[in-house]
Parts: C-alpha cells; structure tokens; sequence
C-alpha cells in the first residue's frame, strides 16, 4: 500500500486555518507549495493553494474530499517568497487564504491561466506529408518545410520568415497545420554575455553618493537607510545600484507609493537602461497586471517598479528590493490584510540575502531608529545637485492678524511679487473642497453627514455637500433646514475657495488646483504637470498630492496655509507626518535655478518643532520626536496592535472589545512592559453608519505580543457574539493609537 497523501489547502476565507483534502484522482507527482489547485469547498468549487502535505490528517478520512483540478505545473511562488507570505499572514494576523491571494493578480486568483503564448505546429496529417507535397503553391510549400524543420513557432516567428496570414490560413483549411499554446516563458532580460545592460552613461557620482554606493554590500542582506533631501540625487544612486545588480543578472525590485509615478522619474529609469521594466500599479487592466507580474516572476524584466502589492511580486533572479520614500504611510494597507509593503521588503530581503535600500529625505522615525539600534545602515546624501539652493524659511505668526479668507497680508505680498517676477508659487492645504463647514448663521444649525460623526463639506465645482469619510452627497441647502434662515456661511477653506480666493485677488495670474477631484484620472494630471512644467508664471492650490514625487523646477515660493492642525491631532503619529509633508513640500520649491521660500503660516510659531524645521534640519526634528516617544514608550520604543471592532449598533462592539481585554488579560497581565489601552471610541466614532471601536495592546517584548495576538484571534474566531461583528487586528497601526 502506498503512504496516505493529505494535502492542506489555502483557501480564501475569514477562518485562520488550512483545509485538508485529498490527492486528485487522477494521479500525479506530489503537488509542491504554492500550487494552484480547485477544491470543493462547502457547495461551491474554489480556488486554493497548497500550502504542505502530510501522511496524516486530523480529520475522518471518509469526510475529505478529493482536490478537483490542478492548475499549475509548478509553484507559482518561489520558495523563499512562499516563506515570506507564511511569515507576513502570522505576523500580521491575517488568514494565510487571503494573504496569498493578495499576492496574485487577480485573473490567477481567480484561477486563470498564466500568459499564453500561441505556436504554430505541423498536425498529424501534415507531418505525414513529403516535402514537396505543395510544389504548386510555392508559399505553402516553403511555411511546410519551415514547419518541419521547427517544431512550434510564433506567429512572430512566422512574419519574419516572411510567411503570410493567407498562406497560414490556407494550410489550416487543409488541416495541414495547427496552433497550440504554451506559457509563456519570456526571454531572460540579461542573456549570458550580454550584460551590457546601460543605455547612457551614468553621471559621475558626488562624493557623498560615491559613499554611498561603496558602502551597499550587494552579495548579502543588509539595509540601509539613504537620506537626503529631495534633490540631492538619491535617485541616481538607485539607478547606478541596480546597473551594478542587473550585470550580475539578477533583477531590482523599487517599490513606491501609491500614487502615479512621476513621468520624470519612469523616464530616467527608461533612457538609462535597455532593459524590459515591468510596471505593477493599480491604473493596469487585469490582463496587464498579470502580464507584468508574471514578467517579473519568469525573469524577462530586469527592473520591477510597483506600489504596496508589488512586494510580493515573484521574481526569478531577486538581487535588490529599493523602497523610495519609505515614510511615506501608503505603503501600508489599511483594511483587510494590513500589511505594511516597507517591513515586508525587509523581511523579504532579509530571507532573500539581498541587499535593501530605503530612501527617503524624510525618514520614518522607525528607519531612524533602526539606524540608531545598528540594524541599518545610515547613509546621508547631502545638499542639492544642480546648485540649487536650499529655501529659506519663513514662519508667518497669524495671531491677531486680518487673514483674507485664510491667507495672511504677508502671504498675499510674497505671491505679488513673486508672480510680477515671473516665478511659480505653491500653496500647500490639506484639505479638499469650499469650506469643510456650512453653518446656519441665525441658528447654529451645521450640516452634518447622517452616516457619520462628520460635518459635510461644501463642494462647487461638482456643487453639493460632501462627506469625505463615507462619500455621500446631496445639494446645497438653500435655507437653513432648522429656522428656514438664508444666511448660511461657510467655515473655513479648503483648495477650491484657495482657489477662487487667489484667483479673485490675482485676476491676471492662472490657478492651478492640484487635489483628488481636479485630477480624478491620470489624464488630467498629466495634462497639468506639462502646463506647469512650461515653467510659466502660474499658482499652484493643492494638496498633498504636490507634495509628493514631482518636480517644479519654477517654484520659488511655497506657502503652508494651515500648519496648526496636526499639533493638537490625538493621532501620535501626527506630528511626524506633519513635519515629513511640510519638508517634503518645502523641498518642491527652489529647484531650478533661482533659490526658494518657504512660508508657514501658524498661531504657533513658538513650537519647537517649527522652529527644528525651519532650521532645516528635519533629522534634528525627528531626534526632538523619536526622543518624546521614548518617554512615552510608544512605537518604535515598543510594539502595537489594535484590536478594532465596528457594528452598526454600538454597544455591541464594544461590549466584544470588553470581553477581549478580560481574555487577554487572563492570558498576560498588564505590567509596565505591556499595557492595555481602551476599548475606547474611534476618533470619528461613527462612521458610515457604523460605530467603531478599538482596544490597544502596547508591548516591549514582540514575541509576548504576537503570541497574545495569535491566541486572541483564535479567541474571536471562536467567539459567538463576534461573528456578526466586523472585527480586525492591526499590527504596527499607522493612525491613531
Ligand atoms: P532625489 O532622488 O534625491 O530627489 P535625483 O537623483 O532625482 O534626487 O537628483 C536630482 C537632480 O540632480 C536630477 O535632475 C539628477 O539628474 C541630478 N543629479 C543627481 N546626481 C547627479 C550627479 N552625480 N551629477 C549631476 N547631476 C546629478
Ligand atoms: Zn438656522
Ligand atoms: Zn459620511
């Protein structure tokens, strides 16, 4: 008798378990991890994903089933990255099912074939053919003797032999021909002895990217943290590292934010290497994704560039995983699998051996930290290539001053003078819309979203009250719905009443606005980056989406309209988004030739950290910060996890949440070295009409952490009351704690 064979499936589930089924009937090798395969799964048929086998199972032999199909022939993720997903579902707590799908694009997820590639072959009754069968018709006659002495070719391959359509066409009527396919294998990008792989010549490095570059030791795990400011050339170091990565032929994985890579950067990227690069980001059809993905996975791109999901990216040759503006918090999910894309590049480059690069001119106060603690490697790129000059600062103090609708006397001189020279001006609002407050003068009535703990901000130009959190809308009152008044007033301003403001005071001068609704597709933000990269005299009302990746070389006055919000913000990690956005947007201006200014409005220009910031010392900033969470012992001083729990009748939630923190305190006291905060209210209790609620773990020791974790998530899976309740752990939370 032959050993029993059990193996466990990977489903997408919510449950934090693997299936266990039996071989397929029809009989094969033994299926490797990370095989697609189709199994029966209550009364539907799904697809899964080995994960092991075993000789045994926990469960009656008679009651499992066999898998259905398989779909691969081979694992679609490499060993070492398979170890990587088994890590990141327990470390961050979330089914295994979910996270390696996640990690397919979605047309494999849903059990489709890898690309295909079509062939052109002789069929029975054409192989049984002489060669001179078709002497009449020459053409014919050459496409059956291309075809007997290969055995399948491309349609490609045939066009170039000069075979035609026509001539194709009539040798399958005769059915003398036939097509089949295959994956897809892709030509290795680097095919041996041809790795000169640079398409232009690298510039010669300053001494300070020279450093740099000889201190990444690219045979081993290591990672290091490039900071320096924007400008300063981080970039070319990038690309003189993976020049070094690619002639070994092995392939760069540079994962970025989740925003529309800057043209500028893909085409530095482009001109400088003759390399295939795969682009992996969310603007890609289904079938382009999986095209991508899978030109990373079978070694044909040299150069993977994608946004969070790409760190999960296959890759047949990995030789270094770059993370640029590694601070920036979108590299962290923030539902479902919550992963962060920058700790997984870590880890991944850590279980790869390769070499890692985090660059940022605004580093997470974590990365600083890991530096500190020896983990990385703290490699400083200093000043600005180009000559370019660093911006002098400005805090503006607006207490007692007459502000026109939001903009200080001084603010609106700095804007005159700069547009009568014929500059750029950038003025910085983190806020969308009109006002974020219509209110009923007579009254006091406010507008209010009926689904959430949220005012109802005023849109004009789609016109309409919008709720920026659950994204109803409906129309702007004409009269007060409380006392019928008509004298409604807005509160405050977003970028559209920026907008209208400067354009009112500057009739002459063109407005840009630069925020989610006036850039709603990739179009549009093109078509405004090439008419602001006229370098004409223009202003530029945004919000932080200019902050991030694009260069405005004719910038030379950045205004921060409202820099006060986050001082007073419960979310801890406030200030250092705070101080990285106002750097970063800062470092837009002055770019080009002429040097820049930065002006910051406040009630609280005392604030240290204005005053760390204005000094141009953003490292000197995250000292001041990194050193108050080390008297709080908070992140990266200990660990955190929320537990959040939402229903859309409160008292339910938060009654889970109690019982939570009985469990979990059964399970490990609170000490000086874990505490339990809460349950308490989300900051926004209510939201789309749910109300949520979250409890916080902060611990010193990771393993006592996790293994709580692990054992509370077990906790609530078998919870009764939990089940109606929409409930998840977040591991390393970004927001509020
Ligand atoms: P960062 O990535 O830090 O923002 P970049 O690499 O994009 O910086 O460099 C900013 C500008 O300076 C780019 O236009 C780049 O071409 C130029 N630059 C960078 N390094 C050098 C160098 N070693 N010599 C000349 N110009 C450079
Ligand atoms: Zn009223
Ligand atoms: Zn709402």
């Amino acid at each position: 008798m032959t050993d029993a064979l059990f193996y466990q499936v990977a489903v997408q589930s919510p449950l934090r378990r693997l299936f266990d089924y039996l071989p397929a009937v029809e009989t094969g090798p033994v299926l490797l991890p990370g095989v697609r395969v189709t199994v029966p799964f209550g009364k539907r048929e799904v697809t899964g994903i080995v994960v092991s086998h075993t000789a045994s199972s926990d469960y009656p032999v008679t009651k499992l089933k066999p898998i259905s199909a398989v779909l691969d022939s081979a694992p679609l993720f490499p060993p070492v990255l398979f170890t990587v997903l088994l890590w990141a579902a327990r470390y961050y707590q979330h089914p295994l099912g979910d996270v390696l799908a996640s990690a397919l694009p979605t047309l494999l997820r849903k059990g489709g074939d890898l690309p295909q590639q079509n062939f052109w072959r002789l069929s029975t009754h054409g192989k049984g053919l002489p060669n001179d069968a078709l002497r009449r018709a020459p053409s014919q006659q050459a496409l059956l003797q291309l075809l007997q002495q290969h055995e399948g070719l491309s349609r490609d391959d045939l066009s170039t032999a000069g075979v035609s359509a026509a001539t194709i066409r009539s040798l399958v009527n005769k059915e003398l021909i036939e097509s089949f396919s295959t994956t897809l294998t892709g030509a290795n990008f680097a095919p041996d002895g041809e790795r000169e792989i640079l398409a232009e010549a690298p510039l010669s490095l300053s001494s300070d990217q020279q450093d740099a570059l000889d201190n990444i030791e690219f045979k081993a795990y290591h990672s290091y943290l490039i900071d320096g400011e924007t400008g300063s050339g981080k970039t070319e170091v990038y690309l003189q590292a993976i020049t070094h990565v690619l002639r070994e032929g092995r392939q760069a994985l540079v994962l970025i934010p989740e925003i529309n890579l800057s043209p500028q950067t893909l085409a530095r990227f482009r001109a400088r290497f003759h390399c295939p690069i795969a682009l992996i980001h969310s603007g890609l059809s289904e079938r382009q994704r999986l095209e991508a993905w899978w030109a990373a996975a079978n070694g044909s791109a040299g150069i993977i560039i994608g946004t969070r999901s790409a760190a999960f990216v296959p890759m047949q040759a990995p030789g270094m995983i770059i993370v640029d503006e590694e601070h920036d918090s979108s590299f962290k999910q923030q539902e479902g699998f919550r992963y962060s894309a920058r700790d997984v590049a870590v880890m991944r480059a850590n279980r790869e051996n390769i070499p890692l690069l985090l660059g940022s001119a605004t580093p997470s106060l974590e990365s600083l930290y890991n530096c500190e603690q020896q983990r990385y490697r703290h490699l400083s790129i200093k000043g600005r290539h180009g000559g370019a000059a660093q911006a002098a600062w400005q805090l503006v103090d607006i207490r007692h001053s007459q502000l026109n609708t939001g903009f200080s006397q001084s603010v609106l001189e700095a804007i005159k003078t700069q547009l009568s020279e014929g500059n750029q001006i950038l003025v910085f609002l983190n806020r969308r819309g009109f006002a974020p407050t219509l209110m009923c003068h007579d009254c006091g009535w406010v507008a209010n979203c009926k689904h959430c703990d949220a005012h109802l901000t005023v849109h004009t130009h789609r016109p309409g009250l919008h709720c920026h959190h659950c994204e109803s809308r409906q129309a702007l009152p004409s009269s007060c719905p409380d006392c019928a008044s008509v004298q409604l007033n807005y509160l405050g301003q977003g970028t559209e009443r920026s907008e209208a403001t400067l354009q009112a005071l500057f009739p002459e001068a063109i407005v840009h606005r630069v925020d989610r609704d006036s850039t709603g597709n990739k179009r549009a933000m093109e078509t405004l980056l090439e008419q602001i990269n006229k370098n004409e005299p223009c202003i530029l009302v945004g919000t932080q989406m200019l902050a991030k990746g694009h260069h405005f070389p004719a910038v030379t006055l950045v205004v921060v309209l409202d820099a006060d919000t986050s001082l007073f913000s419960t979310d801890f990690r406030a200030l250092e988004k705070m101080g990285q956005l106002i750097t970063q947007v800062a470092g837009r201006a002055g770019r080009g030739a002429k040097p820049g200014v930065v002006m910051i409005q406040s009630h609280h220009c005392e604030h240290p950290v204005f005053e760390l910031l204005s000094q141009h010392s953003y490292g000197k900033f995250a000292q001041h910060l990194l050193h108050e969470r080390q008297l709080s012992a908070m992140p990266p001083f200990s660990n955190a996890a929320l537990i959040r729990a939402e229903f859309h009748q409160g008292g339910e939630a938060l009654a889970l949440l109690q019982r939570a923190r009985t469990y979990l305190e059964s399970q490990m006291p609170s000490s000086p070295t874990l505490r339990y905060l809460g349950p308490f209210p989300a900051a926004m209790e209510r939201r789309n009409g749910r109300y949520r609620y979250q409890l916080t773990l902060i611990g010193n020791e990771r393993r006592d952490l996790h293994a709580l974790l692990a054992a509370l998530s077990h906790w609530l899976e078998q919870d009764k009351g939990a089940r109606k309740i929409r409930w998840a752990i977040d591991v390393d939370p970004q927001d509020t704690i």
